[in-house]
């Protein structure tokens, strides 16, 4: 269920038995020279919409722009800051517990360790002023099943996860292939020059991807959610959650 083509009053009673919602949230950034610069994004909507289809729940349309820091000087990379991120998230999570939403996902396609933080104080403060309950999710984290079938080990941006799931999802963008490659950043020091650092925007190998394996992924990914989202459901009916106090 997709609340940006329901009607008002779709909406009204479909909030009646379905107060679970989702917020697919990524990133505009580049994913080396062969994948689209919104797959973060497209990434956590499909899988969202995969996952309302076994697990009743309303999906919010997709956040396309994230906190992006590795990736800040590559063509692209369109980022917001951390204090904006965290302040729609936290408007969007307001807005949807005064909609009638009881428990939240906010399930992030882009996985930068800033990015996901800014989710998580977002996610606090709605605990603290709402009776949400609140899961801050990266599909990344979604994969304890996926290991067998992931050959690359660190693979994480561009590379066979994300490769996989293009292929399957959109293989009309998927743009040839590219070079396996790690990132040389510095243990602790910040670097000004990232490009220096991380010139093919790949963190990862897509040589072993395939469509088959993005829909194997893809298929993990809504299992692993739909427990998450149980989870938060669980934890609501414990906490007998009362309507919206703000
Ligand atoms: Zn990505």
């Amino acid at each position: 269920m997709l609340i940006h083509e329901m009607t008002m009053t779709e909406f009204a009673e479909k909030r009646v038995t379905v107060s679970t919602g989702i917020l697919p949230l990524g990133s505009l950034e580049e994913h080396g020279p062969h994948l689209p610069l919104g797959l973060d994004a497209m990434h956590a909507y499909a899988l969202a919409q995969a996952t309302a289809l076994v697990h009743p729940c309303l999906v919010a349309p997709p956040l396309f722009y994230g906190l992006c820091r590795s990736s800040a000087q590559h063509a692209g990379t369109v980022g917001i800051s951390g204090d904006s991120l965290r302040a729609v998230v936290y408007d969007i999570g307001l807005g949807l517990w005064r909609q009638g939403i009881h428990c939240l996902c906010l399930l992030t396609g882009h996985a930068g360790g800033t990015h996901q933080s800014s989710l998580v104080e977002a996610g606090e403060r709605l605990l603290e002023t709402t009776g949400l309950e609140v899961a801050v999710v990266c599909v990344l984290d979604l994969l304890d099943d996926a290991r067998q079938l992931i050959e690359c080990k660190g693979d994480s941006h561009a590379g066979e996860v994300e490769t996989s799931l293009a292929l399957h999802l959109w293989p009309e963008l998927v743009k040839g292939g590219a070079p396996r490659a790690f990132p040389t950043f510095p243990r602790f020091r910040l670097v000004r020059d990232k490009l220096s650092h991380w010139p093919s925007g790949v963190w990862g190998d897509p040589g072993p991807a395939s469509a088959e394996k993005g829909r194997k992924i893809l298929e993990i990914e809504v299992k692993a959610l739909v427990a998450v989202l149980a989870g938060l459901e669980e934890q609501a009916r414990a906490g007998a959650t009362p309507g919206p106090s703000v």
